[in-house]
């Protein structure tokens, strides 16, 4: 410690150098490294290049967190990286990075960049390009947490760390390197990556880097929204929804992300279904079980459907073609902030369209939704709803037991239709389909 601390104020004032991690103090052992990285470097290093896994993967090896992926970050050109491993794609057209493909996981080479100064819209500070080669010291210093600009070498099993990240390590803290304020304005999207691995990792956001967080949250309502869905996205998805989503409200970055969410927190209802939902997606991302966004996107801005729903029918619609207008006002508004993409979207909409389609347990409608192809997570939403309270317990016990049992029980379990229901359908029949009327819900007709 002492010495560590003599060489680094003798380091002052001269050229910076890294703090040099030994294997006895950093922890990671080098069998921890993936294949496809270890064999990355070492192909690049007998080129005579310097190459480095870099990022996440050094962060989450010393906390003893298994890494979702492994980057490498090297000396060696995106062509010299091509040239040189077997099985190798070139991407990106703007900023070149290399995929090295082995059997089972694909390593991302990226040659060290700066970051350019010029490249800086004037007025918004926000980078526009990002696409300068440069030193492995510049490299570091582009990154957005100290933690995050650790280089594990594997020939020399150290780690080299320029910005005191491992420090931040120990302290269990989120620094930004530079300027917090410059750093944010330059990339809002770093203030959601602060929260997100902080709540990953239960680490704390360090005073310095969060202050200016509440009153630069705007800024996020300036990214391109399908950005903000891919964060948010790492975020829900990180078995750390539920503590991830109370830090944003936290720091007030919410409202950028899901404006709604401040809204349905007013409803003691909707934040309890919003709660369980969450804590159910940690629960399956911890067990390692599958999780689908649909369902949690659409758990999440359920509470507001059904307010926009039960708004319309106040003002006389009915109740069909007014859910699916509600579904339609609460997506639209979202979408400004954070683009949830289509192919979920019409997802969220089976789930949400089920919901009303299990209140009738008459004549043949039920086997009709048995054999919808969202059974399944429309079924498990009517039992989160059940659990928070809001839709009745027996309903989705009684669903529960209709789609497990025999032909027979079905048989027993469905409800008398109620008296004067034919005639009512009758009627409508001859005078045939109203103008207003949508018709049947899309989902009946796949
Ligand atoms: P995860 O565990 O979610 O993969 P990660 O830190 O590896 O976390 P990635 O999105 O995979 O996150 O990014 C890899 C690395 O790239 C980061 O560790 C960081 O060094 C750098 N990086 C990513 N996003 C930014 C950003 N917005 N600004 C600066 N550096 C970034
Ligand atoms: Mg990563």
């Amino acid at each position: 410690m002492i010495k560590r601390f003599i060489r680094k104020v003798l380091r002052f004032g001269t050229r910076r150098e890294p703090e040099v991690y030994p294997a006895a103090e950093h922890g990671i052992r080098r069998d921890a490294i993936s294949h496809g990285a270890r064999k990355v470097c070492e192909v690049l290093a007998s080129h005579g290049h310097r190459a480095y896994v870099v990022g996440g993967a050094v962060r989450d090896l010393m906390l003893g967190v298994q890494p979702k992926d492994f980057d490498v970050a090297t000396d060696a050109l995106p062509e010299e990286v091509h040239k040189h491993m077997r099985r190798a794609r070139l991407i990106g057209r703007r900023f070149k990075l290399v995929h090295a493909v082995f059997h089972d996981e694909v390593v991302e080479v990226s040659t060290f960049r700066a970051s350019a100064p010029g490249e800086v819209d004037e007025a918004t500070g926000r980078v526009l390009r990002d696409n300068v080669y440069g030193t492995i010291e510049q490299d570091a210093a582009r990154r957005d947490f100290t933690m995050n600009a650790l280089y594990y070498d594997p020939a020399t099993e150290t780690v080299l760390d320029w910005h005191s990240g491992v420090a931040d390590l120990r302290k269990r803290r989120v620094r930004i390197i530079g300027d917090p304020r410059a750093r944010f304005r330059e990339d809002p999207v770093r203030m959601l990556r602060a929260v997100r691995l902080a709540a990953k990792l239960d680490f704390q956001i360090e005073p310095r880097t969060r202050a200016p967080v509440r009153e630069m949250a705007k800024l996020i309502e300036s990214v391109p929204p399908a950005r903000v869905f891919d964060e948010m996205l790492k975020l829900l998805l990180s078995g750390h929804a539920a503590s991830g989503l109370q830090r944003l409200r936290a720091e007030g970055l919410h409202h950028g992300v899901l404006p709604l969410l401040d809204l349905i927190h007013e409803q003691p209802l909707g934040e309890r279904f919003v709660a369980l939902a969450l804590a159910q997606t940690d629960a399956r991302i911890r067990a390692d079980r599958p999780v689908s966004p649909a369902f949690l996107f659409a758990a999440l801005l359920w509470h507001e459907v059904l307010a926009a729903w039960k708004a319309r029918q106040g003002r006389g619609e009915r109740p069909t073609p007014a859910l699916f207008a509600a579904m339609d006002d609460v997506l639209d508004k979202q979408t400004d902030s954070l683009a949830i993409p289509r192919r979920l979207t019409a997802t969220m909409k089976e789930i949400w369209s089920l919901q009303p389609r299990f209140e009738n347990r008459t004549g043949k409608r039920p086997f009709g939704v048995l054999e919808h192809p969202r059974l399944r997570a429309g079924y498990d939403f009517l039992a989160l709803r059940a659990e928070s309270g809001e839709a009745p317990g027996e309903l989705a016990e009684w669903w529960r037991r209709f789609i497990e049992g025999t032909p027979e029980v079905r048989a027993e379990l469905l409800l008398p239709a109620a008296p004067g229901e034919k005639k009512r359908r009758r009627r409508r029949r001859r005078s045939g389909p109203r103008p207003a009327d949508p018709g049947p819900p899309p989902v009946l007709a796949d």
